[in-house]
């Protein structure tokens, strides 16, 4: 049953007097659990696992574990990568039908890196209440494991693994951020290299299986990583933190790039881009390190071809 026919269901009950409310839909729970070790449990978790109608697990044979850890009698059904608009929709219908849903993935917070990030959109879409459960996400434990900046940072989760990926290091090469990505082992060595090639030698904490026994954390220049790595065969999870670039070398790298742009051409780029002429100047001048009034009379002096006043 598609979501609409869930929605026609639901107002036809309601007009045949079988049911009281026309919209009193479920919730959808998205309760965060440990990335190893199981004592991070939060008390709402179990409370809410244990009071919901159905529990959608990524992997239902890991969950069964942790359900089992807690003596947590509860329906589980499966929601993943490869059904996650099937299952979904039915997630919904369900969630319609006013039972209330809790989303947990392979470890962690769903959402973050996982198909939870498609369930709750389509909750949201369908005017779904959603509540979080907050808990561990490997991605906050890294970073701040890292000893890297956690002012500003960047979540990238796994990079693409098709064209986009050299795209996609491209930009992070201008990133002034922590940089903070998700990683399988037997890619590990590749994704090193590549930082290292695009990237340039920064500073690079890759932290292994945390919170459990083999935790660890290399806080070392990706040059020295990726030497490890060449002759040892990575095992367990891994999160890869890494150097933002250097405010001041990436500045210097920009205005290197436009100074091969012409200074017209520059503040055409922008008025085209919807800018108006004022607002191009001041951020061509930006770009190039130039005092406003040097960029406007960089532009006059090359537009200005016309033979002098002779009088
Ligand atoms: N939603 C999850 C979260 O919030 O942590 C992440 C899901 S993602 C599919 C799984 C990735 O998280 C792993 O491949 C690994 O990069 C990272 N990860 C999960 N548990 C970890 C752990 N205990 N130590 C290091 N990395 C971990």
């Amino acid at each position: 049953m598609m979501v609409k026919d869930a929605i026609r269901k639901r107002l036809t009950e309601y007009t045949a007097g079988k049911v009281n409310k026309l919209m009193e839909t479920g919730t959808l729970y998205i309760v965060a659990t440990p990335i190893g070790n199981l004592e991070d449990i939060t008390l709402r978790a179990i409370k809410t696992l244990k009071s919901v109608d159905i529990i959608a697990a990524e992997d239902t044979r890991q969950s069964i574990k942790l359900l089992n850890h807690f003596g947590i009698e509860n329906k589980l059904t499966s929601y993943h990568e490869h059904n996650k608009y099937k299952k979904g929709e039915h997630i919904i219908e369900e969630l319609m039908k006013g039972k209330d849903v809790a989303i947990v993935s392979d470890a962690g917070t769903p959402g973050i890196s996982d198909p939870g990030e498609e369930i709750i959109k389509m909750a949201i879409a369908n005017g779904i209440k959603v509540c979080s459960i907050p808990g561990p996400s490997a991605a906050i434990s890294g970073l701040i494991l890292s000893g890297l900046p956690t002012a500003r940072f960047v979540f990238e989760g796994f990079l693409p693994a098709d064209k986009k990926r050299r795209k996609r290091l491209e930009e992070l090469k201008h990133e002034t951020r922590t940089i903070i990505l998700y990683e399988a082992p037997h890619k590990l060595a590749r994704t090193l290299g590549e930082l290292l090639d695009y990237l340039g030698n920064r500073n690079i904490a890759i932290v292994r299986e945390m919170t459990k026994i083999f935790e660890e954390v290399l806080r070392i220049p990706l040059s020295e990583a990726l030497e490890i790595y060449k002759n040892k065969v990575p095992k367990g999870e891994f999160v890869l933190v890494i150097e933002g670039a250097k405010e001041e070398a990436e500045l210097n790298e920009r205005r290197q790039e436009w100074s091969k742009v012409p200074v017209k051409e520059h503040v055409e780029f922008y008025i085209k881009s919807g800018m108006d002429r004022m607002e191009a100047i001041k951020q061509a001048a930006k770009d190039r390190g130039m005092s406003k009034r040097d960029v406007y009379r960089d532009i006059i002096s090359q537009t200005d071809t016309r033979e002098p006043d002779r009088d």
